[in-house]
């Protein structure tokens, strides 16, 4: 242990307590990787803290000493925004678990930023109630998590994404300051909307310890249905159909031929037809089952009239289940494909996804890449996962990324639709934003972060 790691962790363990710091190499291991498969950068030292006001006190401490401190939860990201590129401290929300209240009433709850998306969801449902974004990793990622990066999910088609339900947040400043920003109502104008800046700040502005959110009443009926197509020109352009129909299902998820091979190797719970080379998950909710009937039928039959080759119905839970594992389960089983994938998340309008799908094919066709591409194509949000097998391969993968990126804000859309920019596109951003404003957004950064430690190296080009 360095000098400087050996006096930090003892000024951190009075902090937080001697058993919430660690140093040893294979405890930091962990969290020096996320899902970005951006590289292992290990932190000199991770702390654990319980309260928002030991992150002050941690804050202040590593403002002082000009010592990087980077917001770490689940690591599901795939952006690389809770890697340590710095050194430094690995700031863990791990501790931060609580569900502290759920009004019925009120229709909301509130929650420490730890908390698994998946257990605030049933814990929510468990009253009747109803918390929509769903991001497909919410097994495993944490409310702070979805928080920093505004993550969506398939049912952002009719719900939106995480922003949409934040009411109110507890933040740590960089500077050590405890705020309580938003509202605890669903309506509220007064002031800046500051919980507005914070959802999607990446863990740049501050650190979230406290979430409020806005809650539903539960759906009393959803029905699933999957199209499945010949070729992924007609699925994509299904897609485009439905919603130009007039329908707005809960979801509508494209899953490409490359998806449905890896669905096929790793043995996904539901197994795709021979024949099948693309196909559209739909899914739509409500009170009255009828109507809710009459809606998903009239999906298939868009579908059909574009080339659907059978559109089955799940019949009870467990048929729906297995559809949507299968779905959710397609990020990892493309490594059964091969093994290395950098996992791409572009949005364009929702009328260009079939013009995105070409684009994508023709990239993949050029450089020689396995390129799936899956995801929320109902709100026009594709992921792309180019495939390689070996790192000798990145240069040509890192074109293919380039040439993705691009494409995306040609056909009018975003370099990133819910993964967050991070460590991974930071070199993009001005390619979509200009100049200009991501000259605001860092002196936005320095305002509130003056010694710059929160989280450097992210999100701006050059960092
Ligand atoms: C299989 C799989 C499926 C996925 N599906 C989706 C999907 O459908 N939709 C989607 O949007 N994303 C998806 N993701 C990406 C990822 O799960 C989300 O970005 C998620 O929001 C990250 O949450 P986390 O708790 O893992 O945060 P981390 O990865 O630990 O951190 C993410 C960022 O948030 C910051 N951060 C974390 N906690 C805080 C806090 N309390 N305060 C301030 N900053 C903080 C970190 O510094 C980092 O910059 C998926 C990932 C995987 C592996």
């Amino acid at each position: 242990m360095s000098a400087r790691q050996s006096g930090l962790s003892e000024d951190l363990g009075r902090i937080v307590g001697r058993d919430h710091v660690l140093t040893e190499r294979e405890r930091l291991l962990p969290y020096g990787h996320d899902e970005s498969d951006l590289g292992d950068h290990l932190p000199e030292i991770v702390v654990r803290p319980r309260t928002a006001g030991e992150i002050a006190q941690v804050l202040k401490l590593c403002g002082n000493l000009g010592v990087p401190v980077t917001p770490s939860a689940a690591r599901s990201g795939k952006s690389g925004g809770s890697l340590p590129v710095r050194g430094g401290v690995a700031l863990s929300m791990e501790r931060f678990d609580r569900i502290l209240e759920i009004r019925r009433e009120d229709l909301v709850g509130r929650a420490e930023a730890g908390v698994v998306t998946g257990d605030y969801m049933k814990a929510v449902e468990a009253v009747g109630l109803f918390y929509p974004p769903d991001p497909a990793s919410l097994a495993f990622c944490t409310l702070g998590g979805n928080v920093a990066e505004n993550a969506g999910g398939p049912r952002a088609l009719k719900y939106g994404v995480t922003r949409e339900y934040i009411l109110g947040l507890e933040v740590v400043l960089p500077t050590g300051e405890i705020l309580r920003v938003g509202k605890q109502t669903i309506k509220g104008v007064a002031g800046f909307d500051l919980t507005a800046l914070f959802v999607g700040s990446e863990g740049l502005l501050g650190i979230v310890t406290e979430i409020t959110t806005k809650l539903l009443p539960l759906p009393r009926e959803v029905q699933t249905a999957l199209c499945l197509f010949r070729d992924t020109a007609e699925a994509s352009r299904a897609v485009s159909a439905v919603l130009a129909e007039g329908v707005l299902p809960r979801a509508l998820e494209f899953i490409d031929d490359v998806a449905i091979a890896a669905s096929a190797v790793a043995r996904a719970p539901y197994q795709f037809p021979p024949g099948c080379g693309a196909a559209v998950l739909a899914e739509v909710d409500g009170n009255v089952p009828e109507a809710c009937a009459r809606e998903i039928e009239r999906v298939g039959s868009v579908c059909e009239r574009h080339g659907a080759i059978d559109v089955l119905l799940a019949q009870n839970e467990s048929q729906r289940r297995d559809l949507w594992e299968t779905r959710r389960r397609i990020s990892i089983n493309l490594k059964a494909l091969h093994p290395l994938k950098i996992s791409e998340d572009v949005a364009v309008p929702r009328s260009r996804i079939p013009d995105l799908v070409a684009e994508v094919q023709a990239i993949g066709r050029r450089l020689g890449l396995a390129v799936a591409c899956y995801g929320h194509a109902g709100d026009g949000n594709l992921h792309a996962n180019v495939l390689y097998d070996r790192p000798e391969e990145r240069p040509r993968v890192d074109e293919a990324v380039a040439d993705l990126l691009r494409a995306a804000i040609r056909l009018g859309g975003t370099i990133t639709g819910e993964h967050g920019v991070g460590l991974a596109k930071k070199e993009f951003l001005e390619l979509e934003q200009g100049k200009d404003v991501v000259a605001l957004e860092r002196r936005l950064k320095a305002f509130f972060d003056p010694a710059g430690i929160l989280n450097p190296g992210k999100m701006f080009p050059g960092a």
